[in-house]
């Protein structure tokens, strides 16, 4: 009776998730519902609260990036765990970091699971922070610091269900692997793609857990959680506009900066036309039952052959993301020309930063864009930074579906839907490897939380990060326990 009565406290403590309880948790909120497979993760998450404290206080921003203090910070968690960790190194002062928990002397790499998150952050406009970035302010129910998010939260978490799974020695029917990477911020020398160019075979893996989804929460309630499935690939275009150089006082039509912004004009109001990647699709099919009436009819009229291409524009003015989820998007970042107020400048560069959906061509775009601008004065250079495109990680394998179900379940019920998201991640290299790679930040956030990532104030939900790190541990033992 006790246990029933525990069983539907937890039970209706999940179906809401009060806007109070951000602020000071008011119960354990990974009191289980159905019994987890390595047990209650309380404990274990007031620890990964500290570690991820520590990890905020150590100043990973990048560039440099310094990701080595906290590769060694990391191995001597995991040491005083009994798990041996390897740094990884990839350029003076950059190390990753891996460790396995074995499930046999010989396992089968694609069966293996990889936890990824990566230890660099963005920098600080320091200034513009109410708290100090790099002290792990903890205020109001929240955890300040720069990493809250992105990605020292996920950091901490993987961290806390591998050594949870550590702790219960169930058996496992696979491999599971922690994987600290260095550098996806950007994604230079140190970065993932280098990391699996030198050390694949150290954590070579069929399936993969990464950041790059969302718990959204609205109104004190998890509305949905959004598992990513695919990204969109970034190109950087320069755009270049020539012209003669002179002395101002004698103006010229053919003005550099004048035709460079005229072309900017155009492009900024081109919009590239609207497709569906089977990724977005589903999302948006399983998203229109939840929305109100109105913006769910739209959503389930995309693709009708009448009614489309309304549907598309209501659906673009309505969210920003919606419309860069269904087309090429493409943002004027960057503009210089000039060396002094009174010389009239011989060129004039604009940078495009250019979102593609998988599987479209940069090609195609520019010569929409060449045809749009229409100015031999003006033309196009790809940089060479491009991403590329990896395939869609697959919608229908056992991984897949249990984290539908298990976040589904732990978070009352909701709809879990697959994403397609705007930015790119380290899973998107991951793909091009044949993993399986999902994008599930397991911390229930508002929108206004969200926008602070990579922003001012970043900062965590201390209530949330205990519920991601409960949901995340059930997530990978339901995947990796033998039963
Ligand atoms: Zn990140």
């Amino acid at each position: 009776m006790v246990l029933m009565m525990a069983g539907v406290a937890a039970l209706a403590m999940a179906a809401s998730f009060p806007v109070a309880a951000q602020q000071a948790p008011t119960g354990a909120p990974g009191i289980p519902g159905v019994p987890s497979p390595i047990g209650d993760t309380s404990a274990i998450a007031k620890e990964a609260q500290g570690w991820l404290a520590d990890l905020i206080k150590i100043n990973t921003t990048n560039p440099p990036g310094n990701e080595q203090v906290a590769a060694m910070y990391i191995v001597g968690i995991l040491a005083k765990e009994g798990i041996k960790a390897e740094m990884l190194d990839l350029t003076p002062g950059r190390s990753a970091v891996v460790a396995r928990l074995r499930s046999a002397a010989m396992a089968d790499p694609s069966k293996a699971l990889l936890l990824v998150a990566h230890m660099d952050v963005v920098g600080v406009e320091k200034a513009k922070w109410t708290v100090d970035p790099f002290a792990a302010v903890q205020k109001d129910g929240y955890l300040y610091g720069r990493g809250a998010i992105d990605d020292k939260g996920m950091l901490a978490a993987n961290l806390a269900a591998f050594i949870a799974l550590k702790r219960a020695n169930p058996r496992l029917n696979r491999d599971v692997i922690f994987l600290a990477t260095a550098d996806e911020e950007q994604f230079g020398d140190a970065s993932i793609k280098i990391l699996i160019a030198k050390y694949w075979n150290k954590f070579a893996a069929g399936f993969a857990l990464n950041e790059g989804g969302q718990v959204l929460l609205k109104n004190g309630k998890v509305q949905y959680v959004a598992v990513q499935a695919s990204e969109k690939v970034p190109v950087n275009v320069a755009v270049v506009a020539r012209g003669t150089t002179g002395h101002a006082s004698i103006p010229t039509k053919d003005n550099a900066v004048v035709h460079l912004a005229a072309a900017l004009v155009k492009i900024g109001s081109y919009s590239a036309p609207a497709h569906f990647t089977t990724i977005v699709r589903r999302y948006f099919e399983q998203l229109a039952a939840i929305e109100d009436d109105e913006i769910g009819k739209w959503m389930r009229s995309l693709d009708t052959t009448d009614r489309g291409e309304h549907a598309q524009k209501v659906l673009s003015d309505a969210n920003p993301m919606w419309n860069s989820m269904m087309r090429d998007s493409i943002a004027p970042t960057m503009l210089t020309a000039g060396v002094r107020a009174n010389v009239i400048p011989g060129e004039a560069r604009a940078n495009l930063n250019i979102r593609l959906l998988p599987g479209d061509t940069i090609d195609v775009l520019l010569a929409e864009l060449t045809k749009l601008v229409n100015d031999p004065q003006v033309r196009f250079e790809i940089q060479p930074d491009a991403g590329l495109a990896a395939p869609p990680s697959s919608l229908e394998n056992d991984f897949y579906a249990t984290i539908t179900r298990v976040a589904g379940r732990e978070f009352s019920n909701v709809p879990v839907l697959p994403f397609q998201s705007t930015g790119a991640t380290d899973s998107a290299q991951l793909r091009l490897h044949n993993v399986q790679s999902y994008g599930f930040l397991p911390f229930p956030l508002t929108d206004d939380d969200v926008r602070r990532m990579h922003g001012n104030d970043e900062r965590i939900p201390l209530a949330s990060f205990a519920k991601g790190v409960d949901v995340l541990a059930r997530v990978i033992a339901e995947f990796v326990v033998a039963r």
